[in-house]
């Protein structure tokens, strides 16, 4: 019997906001444990949570890019459960009224082609505190710093038939949140976290199989892993006729596998009812379609953009549209007057590669660089006006990136400044006629290509600095046609 899997991926993703979800706390990654709390995120008899607008407009603008359809009023649910880490007994999340629903996420396919998957839902929640239990001590801890840090829940229908697939949805789903000023979305430091739900069944069968879900994915590698584990050890229960029990299983990292955690709880195990605290909100269609026109163009628009008005290959704009920062900084430089094709080639050349080398990855960080747009153009336009060679060019580039010096400081610092006036050079050529008898004998003599020569020697007296076009221009003034 051939059996197929079938998946779909619960993603939770935080929201860039400064504060947290229903107080003022700073909701930043980390920070000395408990300094970032108040009486409404510590569960204090009495404090009343306050909505953050901020959250909603960013939950909000999910759902817009992900083309769901958007309540203009939501409620908000406590979902009841005690952990230690959870100090209220409950998290304050949207049960059966989502801010967005069905929405829908086109991902490229590895073997070409594109495929749409559904979204199911997207609603808002706080975040949980951490417990932390320390190698060797015999307690455990608790920093609730992460408590009440806004997310959204981005649940995924079931339509993703491979690991391969639900990376790419995953990948996919990352860029367009980022795009979007959603979220950082940074796996590492928990801003994206990935549950996937998988089940197999008899290929050409309806019905689905018994869900599994995995919990604990911490990498885009991990997904495909703990999907393709998933698989085999289910379709190996399927060939001994065993029952798939329906629970929470969790992925070990360093084994490549998963663990049983606990029985997966149903929607009612967790009692939710309507948090009395917080009234109904009106989102307002307003609101709505104000968000809409504001929306932050996605990297699919951009790539369009760039390849229809500015003519760059693929290629180009594929790089270019890898992290938003790297495209408003290649936005940037073309606004500050460099052409597109020429910021786009600097950028992917040299900027990139700076980065690359330096920081060990990633264009991420191209936010970080000590150059701005305009500097970049300073340095192409000095290259223009023949002030330097393109070689010059990029040493300069390396010394700005490094330094976060001016184009104009930097060459003057390199000593790579091309020596453009004819005075300073003509000491120089005189020199080179003078010494290079033979080459000036051959020139005279109709050797055209002699010429080169004088030019190489010229410029090696000049380090490499004397204009090259000037140098020409020089020797023929002094030595006439070949053979005259
Ligand atoms: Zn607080």
């Amino acid at each position: 019997m051939e059996l197929e899997p079938v998946i779909g991926l619960e993603v939770h993703c935080q929201l860039a906001t400064r504060s947290k979800l229903f107080c003022r706390c700073v909701a930043d990654f980390g920070g000395t444990p408990n300094s970032r709390i108040c009486p409404v995120c510590t569960a204090q008899p009495g404090a009343l949570p306050v909505l953050n607008e901020q959250a909603l407009a960013l939950a909000l603008n999910a759902g817009l890019a992900l083309h769901c359809t958007i309540r203009d009023q939501i409620k908000f649910d406590r979902k009841n459960y005690y952990y230690p880490d959870l100090p209220k007994g409950y998290q304050i999340s949207q049960f059966d009224e989502p801010l967005c629903e069905w929405g829908e996420l086109e991902f490229e396919l590895e073997k070409g082609g594109t495929k749409v998957a559904k979204i199911r839902r997207i609603h808002m929640e706080e975040d949980a505190g951490k417990a932390l239990h320390p190698d060797g001590a015999n307690v455990s801890l608790v920093d609730l710093n992460r408590a009440g840090v806004p997310l959204v829940e981005i649940v995924g229908m079931p339509d993703l038939c491979s690991p391969a697939e639900a990376s790419a949805y995953l990948q996919t789903l990352r860029r367009t949140l980022r795009f979007a000023g959603v979220s950082e979305c940074d796996m590492e430091k928990g801003s994206l976290r990935c549950d996937a739900n998988i089940s197999v069944r008899p290929k050409g069968q309806e019905k689905l199989g018994t869900k599994v879900e995995v919990k604990n994915i911490n990498s885009f590698k991990n997904v495909e892993r703990a999907l393709m584990f998933e698989i085999a050890r289910q379709s190996e229960m399927v060939a001994r006729g065993e029952p798939i029990v329906q629970e929470t299983r969790s992925f070990r990292d360093t084994e490549g596998s998963t663990i049983a955690m606990r029985k997966k709880e149903d929607a009612h195990d967790y009692r939710y009812f309507p948090d009395p605290d917080l009234p109904l909100f009106d989102v307002g269609r307003n609101r709505i379609e104000q968000a809409r026109a504001a929306l932050p163009e996605g990297f699919v628009a951009k790539r369009r953009r760039y390849q229809a008005s500015w003519g760059l290959t693929d290629y180009d704009t594929r790089v270019l549209t890898e992290e938003p920062a790297t495209a408003l900084f290649f936005e940037s430089v073309v606004a500050a007057g460099l052409s597109p094709k020429s910021a786009a080639n600097w950028i992917q050349g040299e900027v990139l590669a700076f980065l690359g080398e330096t920081k060990g990855s990633t264009k991420s960080d191209i936010s970080e660089l000590k150059i701005t747009a305009t500097e970049l153009h300073a340095l192409v336009q000095m290259e223009e006006r023949g002030e330097l060679s393109h070689q010059a060019a990029k040493k300069v580039l390396r010394r700005m990136l490094e330094t976060g010096v001016d184009a104009q400081n930097s060459a003057v610092a390199l000593d790579l400044l091309q020596i453009r006036d004819s005075g300073a050079l003509a000491a120089t050529i005189d020199e080179v006629i003078s010494t290079e008898t033979k080459v000036v004998a051959d020139y005279r003599g109709g050797k055209e290509t002699a010429l080169n020569a004088l030019l190489g020697r010229a410029m090696r007296a000049t380090k490499g600095k004397g204009d090259p076009n000037l140098i020409r221009e020089l020797l023929l003034q002094k030595l006439g046609k070949p053979g005259s």
